[in-house]
């Protein structure tokens, strides 16, 4: 077994005990490593650790897909438990972030209780601009280029709560692992796309088969074409576990299902899932 994946936060909580929020963490295990992958919205964190056996002191690197607040929420609760370790961020995860509503205001959704001066206090910030190794070949995108015609962020995002300022997520990032079976992919929203991702990832890992995707795919707002392509794109790719979670949207998660039965998994809170397999 190269390691494993427990789904610590995600929308929906399945077994007794756990808690669910609009938000998304893994807990990654590689030998002794362990990795926190964004932290949820930081409301059931803590809580589900508990339950999962999970020792959040013992987190050895955070990485944060985004800046988005129901991927960082939790990062001080995990950081006044594991002092001096390092967090993986693009620069621009920590810059102010907006959606906006339906009646034309906008609500705030960057990072809540932490910023770089309170990781800098008593632990590491790596900022990533490009693809890095994490450790024990988990490695993170960086940036992910956006080439296909038909993806965007998936969303009305801003950097200024007037909505004048389009946020295009240049902070959005993967982590992928390559195992004998084929690419491991975590998401966190798949704000630059998921189709993008993915065929970034197969070019910085010599065209090597994906074998599991598990993540966010922000399908939410997808229209038809949108859906198409995607499908059209996953089948080519030949993706073995499509486990489409947290922003995927329940119209997105039946389409996917219904294309892709045999590969298809839910991933509720407690969800483990090994990487090799
Ligand atoms: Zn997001
Ligand atoms: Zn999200």
């Amino acid at each position: 077994m190269i390691g494993r994946v427990t789904v610590l936060v995600e929308n929906s909580a399945g077994r007794r005990g756990l808690l669910s929020e609009h938000g998304l963490s893994f807990w990654v295990e590689l030998g002794e490593k362990k990795i926190l992958f964004d932290t949820g919205q930081g409301k059931v964190l803590r809580e589900n650790a508990a339950v999962l056996g999970i020792p959040l002191e013992r987190t050895d690197a955070v990485v944060l897909s985004h800046g988005h607040y129901d991927h960082t929420g939790g990062l001080a609760d995990v950081l006044h438990r594991a002092r001096g370790i390092p967090v993986y961020a693009h620069r621009a995860a920590f810059g102010p972030k907006y959606a906006r509503n339906f009646d034309g205001t906008s609500r705030d959704i960057g990072m809540p209780f932490m910023d770089e001066e309170g990781i800098r206090e008593h632990n590491e910030l790596v900022f990533v601009d490009g693809p890095v190794e994490v450790m024990e070949g988990l490695r993170l995108t960086g940036p992910v280029p956006r080439e296909t015609d038909f993806e965007d962020t998936g969303g009305a995002f801003y950097t200024d709560p007037r909505c004048t300022q389009p946020d295009e997520l240049p902070d959005d990032q993967a982590a992928y692992l390559e195992t004998p079976a084929g690419t491991f992919v975590l998401l966190g929203c798949a704000h630059a796309g998921v189709v993008n991702t993915l065929r970034y990832i197969r070019t910085l890992t010599d065209n090597r088969p994906i074998h599991t995707v598990i993540g966010g795919t922000h399908l939410v707002n997808a229209g038809p074409e949108r859906m198409d392509r995607t499908v059209e794109e996953l089948r080519t790719l030949d993706v073995r576990r499509l486990l489409p979670c947290h922003c995927t949207g329940f119209q997105a998660a039946s389409r996917l299902l219904n294309e892709f039965p045999a590969q298809y998994m839910v991933c509720p809170t407690g969800t483990i899932l090994e990487i090799d397999k």
